[in-house]
């Protein structure tokens, strides 16, 4: 069974020892959902909490390949950076999917048959062999193959029939790499909102070809409309970086990259909110890999010198900075999902109580980002733009 040891030195073992075959066998084989997955990488569980970054698996695989001969992998790590930006510049998705999930969420309190169906697509209980156990492996393992999560997200739309944000928000809870970018897009693209007109449907044949005949599903449907899709919202600018300095860093969740943080007696607060509200809470297992994560980067900051302070609440960010005298607070940009729900408000409370707030974006997250107006299409002529601004970061 996959596991992610939640550390950093593991993302850097993980990556090592896949480099060397992210060259043609991941071209050719990488679309294999197969026990173990021994033809991807399995490190977005760590880029999406940049335990590691898109940079430096990038310049690990640059080592080992041409780009020419690394092609297909860049261009999937670049479709993580291209959702990102999406997402960055239109955040009314996000807002627009929590609305509709919440209006999932009420139906299924008062309709028992939508209910069931739901539960039962959640416990693995539909009868559709395959599907069944993907949602079985995601609940246990925090991991679904990029296949199989297409697959699943399609039979879930448009065979089972279910509201397409209660499956994304069952991604949301379970995977360890959940990323609101990555997942609501993906899901909106299957279902044919994100690309106008172009849906994804699961074919018996080609899960049986990528599965090597473990799986065959039957009863599959044989049509996928697109659902009804109101216009994408106003694209907005791109985030920018303050350019100022600070007294004082807090690392988040979404980005415990370190590499900023090569400045002397500056206090480090590490900011994990805990999401136990609310009636869709996250897994015990994603919460845990999380929790650990974090004090994974805590070891780490000791190691530059400094003691770092954990801080689950806005009252505890308050007392930190009040206890600091920090004045000027620097953070890892705070990209839209759930980190961004739950501490902007913090961040918003100290800044009326006078602290000033110093966003800070990678040069890497500003090309990619300033680039994702339209498909990805359009979005891959700045790949090798992308790749020669490339850094290693110091990070530890
Ligand atoms: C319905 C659906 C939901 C998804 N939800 C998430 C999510 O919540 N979080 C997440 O990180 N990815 C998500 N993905 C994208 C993709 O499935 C995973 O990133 C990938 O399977 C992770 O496995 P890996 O690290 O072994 O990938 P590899 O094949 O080794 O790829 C290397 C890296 O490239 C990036 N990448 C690969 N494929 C994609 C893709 N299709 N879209 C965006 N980035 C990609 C990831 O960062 C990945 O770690 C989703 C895809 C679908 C179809």
């Amino acid at each position: 069974m996959i596991e992610f040891p939640p550390s950093r030195a593991t993302a850097l073992d993980r990556l090592k020892s896949f480099a060397p075959k992210a060259g043609s066998s991941y071209a050719r084989l990488r679309n294999f959902d197969l026990t173990n997955h021994p033809h991807v990488s399995a490190l977005s569980s760590y880029l999406t909490h940049r335990v590691i970054s898109e940079e430096e698996v990038l310049i690990e695989v640059l080592r080992h390949h041409t780009a020419k001969d690394a092609e297909k992998f860049i261009q999937e790590v670049c479709w993580r950076t291209y959702w990102k930006g999406v997402l960055e510049r239109r955040p009314a998705l996000w807002d627009r999917y929590k609305a509709d999930l919440n209006a999932s969420w009420n139906q299924i309190q008062t309709q028992s048959g939508l209910r069931s169906e739901w539960e039962d697509a959640c416990l693995g209980r539909t009868g559709i062999d395959a599907f069944d156990h993907w949602a079985n492996e995601l609940v246990e393992t925090g991991y679904l193959h990029n296949h199989a999560r297409m697959w699943f997200a399609s039979i879930w739309i448009f065979t089972l029939r279910l509201p397409w944000t209660l499956g994304a928000d069952f991604f949301m809870r379970h995977l360890l790499d959940a990323d609101a970018a990555s997942n609501t897009l993906s899901w909106r693209w299957v279902a044919g909102l994100q690309t106008t007109g172009k849906t994804y449907l699961a074919r018996p044949d080609n899960i049986a070809k990528y599965t090597q005949d473990r799986f065959r599903p039957r009863g599959l449907a044989e049509f996928a409309a697109p659902l009804d899709n109101p216009n994408l919202p106003p694209l907005g600018p791109a985030p920018i970086d303050s350019g100022e300095g600070f007294d004082g860093f807090a690392l988040h969740i979404s980005d415990l990259s370190t590499d900023t943080l090569a400045q002397p007696n500056c206090p480090i607060a590490v900011l994990v909110p805990s999401s136990t509200e609310g009636n869709l809470r996250p897994s015990g297992l994603q919460q845990d890999f999380k929790t650990a994560l974090a004090n994974d980067a805590c070891r780490r900051i000791a190691k530059l010198g400094e003691t770092p302070t954990l801080v689950n609440s806005a009252d505890q960010l308050n007392d930190w900075v009040a206890s600091h005298s920090i004045r000027r607070l620097g953070f890892h940009h705070l990209t839209i999902g759930p980190s961004h729900d739950h501490i902007s408000p913090w961040l918003n409370a100290i800044e009326t109580a006078g602290v000033s707030l110093q966003p800070q974006v990678r040069d890497y997250d500003s090309i990619g980002w300033s680039a994702a107006t339209a498909g990805f299409f359009k979005f891959k002529s700045i790949i090798p733009r992308l790749l020669d601004g490339l850094r290693q970061p110091s990070l530890i």
